[in-house]
């Protein structure tokens, strides 16, 4: 039995289409979802989607925060932003980190709280791109771990 998932950000849906199961970063801990799951409504935090295909592929996801609905026979995402693993720009994610690194070093203790959370989002985004698929077959992306 598969089930239905929808995610989608502000600006875009970014998936639509049947999966064997669902891993999300839920508030309470890592989720995983199959077909025929009780219905609940959480919050996501930042970290990692990953969509197992039935055709056995799996696609990874950065998620910074959201809400999700879970029904017996779909999920509906509503990320506060997402990107494919192959979508993102490790230029901008170094920056950011870099920029995150330097106001925790300069910034007074009651302003780092937001520049932790970009700190964490930078974070994620480096980790979920080494997950990007080669696009030639027989050569691998290294993985750091
Ligand atoms: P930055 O400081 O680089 O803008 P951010 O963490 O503040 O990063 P968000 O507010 O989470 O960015 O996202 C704003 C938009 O930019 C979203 O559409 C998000 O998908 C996109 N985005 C952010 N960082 C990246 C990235 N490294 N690669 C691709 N898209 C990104």
């Amino acid at each position: 039995m598969t089930i239905q998932v929808e995610i989608v950000t502000p600006s875009r849906q970014l998936f639509s289409g049947e999966v064997e199961m669902i891993t999300m970063p839920g508030v309470e801990g890592e989720m995983g979802v199959l077909g025929g799951h009780a219905p609940l409504l959480t919050t996501l935090n930042i970290g990692e989607i990953a969509l197992h295909r039935a055709d056995g592929e799996d696609e990874y996801i950065a998620v910074s925060g959201g809400v999700v609905e879970v029904r017996p026979d779909k999920v509906v995402v509503l990320a506060r932003s997402a990107e494919r693993a192959e979508e993102i720009d490790i230029s901008r994610a170094e920056a950011a980190m870099e920029r995150a690194e330097e106001a925790l070093r300069t910034r007074p203790d009651e302003e780092r709280r937001p520049v932790e959370v970009a700190y964490r989002r930078s974070q994620l985004r480096l980790k979920v791109a080494r997950r990007r698929r080669s696009t030639r077959p027989g050569v691998f992306v290294e993985d750091e771990g």
